[in-house]
């Protein structure tokens, strides 16, 4: 506390980010290359399998994998991806940290269903380029070992799609967030409140700082410490559980060109909103073991504005038995060769 007391109460910085996961880690690069700025980014690291134990904040950030794609039937997020994807070089080599894999990615859906007509409507209406592996000869020569239903169309995304490593493009955003004089305080925010003439005063477990301006870049997590001027939101929380299942290293050698699925199928409750899976190809994780990755696509409302004790709980889980058997079997129809 003493430290923390010396080092940041002296300051009062331009902006607090708070919240150092995908957002924050990024915002807090973007605002310390304005050498004007002061910054710093509080947030606390991943713990590990002991301290999660006694932790009551968590992230959807602690993995490997995470799919970019270009392609998407909302022409700002393909603006969006597309600008992040440009940049991704540039901080992989500022960064020194590599995290980034493009593989491009395989969009399938149902023939003529409305989602694979609204992406390639997109997809023409906005110019934005994309291969056509509907055929299915030209399907299996590119990708042997996928077995996908029949009567689907397929839509290659070779924009720059693929995937990156969730945990190291954070590592490689507060490297260089650092290398910029971004100040990254590793606590948790207990308190946001504001002080006279703009200043607001920011409350940790390990002390007090004081900024201008605050950005909250929490996830999930916004609702459960006192965010002075936010007021709570309502969140419909969708529980995500995926299955991983452990593959060899042979086998991953064997499908390694193979891209991340996005499965679109219609909702059989629900002709309005999105089902379907997304498909991890084989990732390296920290163990030395290599995994696939399914989960499911859509919004499932599971419950509603969630205790801060209910969503720990959930965050240290481990999923649904039922949907991880569930996302197994399908995954093997895909891949049958080797997930025998
Ligand atoms: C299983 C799963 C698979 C996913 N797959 C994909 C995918 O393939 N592609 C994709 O684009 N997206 C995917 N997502 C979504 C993506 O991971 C999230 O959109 C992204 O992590 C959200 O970033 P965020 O910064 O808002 O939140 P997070 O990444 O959760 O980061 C929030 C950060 O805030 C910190 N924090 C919280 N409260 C406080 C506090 N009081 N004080 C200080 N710090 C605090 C947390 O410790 C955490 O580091 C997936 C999500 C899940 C769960």
């Amino acid at each position: 506390m003493g430290d923390f007391v010396k080092m940041h109460t002296e300051h009062i910085y331009d902006l607090c980010i708070v919240g150092a996961g995908m957002f924050g880690s990024a915002a807090a690069r973007h605002a310390s290359a304005n050498a004007g700025l002061k910054v710093c980014l509080i947030g606390p690291l991943e713990p590990t399998a002991e301290e999660s134990k006694c932790r009551e904040i968590f992230s959807s950030h602690y993995d490997e994998g995470r799919i970019v794609q270009a392609v998407d039937e909302k022409y700002p997020l393909y603006i969006l991806s597309k600008q992040s994807i440009s940049r991704y070089n540039e901080l992989q080599k500022l960064s020194g940290i590599h995290f980034y894999t493009p593989l491009g990615s395989l969009v399938v859906a149902e023939k003529d269903s409305y989602d694979m007509l609204e992406v390639i409507h997109s997809c023409h209406y906005n110019n934005i380029p994309f291969v056509d592996l509907s055929d299915d000869e030209t399907f299996k020569r590119r990708f042997p070992y996928l077995q996908l239903d029949e009567c689907v169309s397929r839509i290659f995304d070779d924009n720059g799609a693929g995937l990156i490593n969730a945990r190291k493009i954070i590592e490689a955003q507060k490297k260089v967030a650092i290398m910029q004089g971004c100040h990254i305080i590793e606590d948790v925010v207990e308190e946001v409140k504001d002080l006279e003439q703009g200043i607001h005063m920011v409350i940790g477990g390990k002390g007090i700082i004081r900024a201008k301006r605050i950005l909250i870049c929490t996830g999930a997590f916004i609702n459960y410490k006192k965010f002075h001027p936010l007021k709570e939101l309502n969140m419909i929380v969708n529980k995500e559980t995926v299955a991983m299942p452990r593959i060899s290293e042979a086998s991953a050698k064997i499908i390694s060109s193979m891209p991340p699925i996005v499965y679109l199928k219609n909702n059989e409750d629900d002709d309005l909103t999105m089902a379907g899976y997304y498909i991890l190809p084989p990732v390296k994780y920290p163990n030395g073991g290599y995994y696939l990755k399914i989960g499911r696509l859509g919004l499932f409302v599971d419950c509603q504005n969630p205790t801060l004790a209910e969503i720990t709980e959930w965050f240290n889980c481990t999923g649904d038995p039922k949907q991880i058997q569930e996302l197994s079997r399908d995954l093997k129809k895909m891949l049958p060769r080797l997930c025998k």
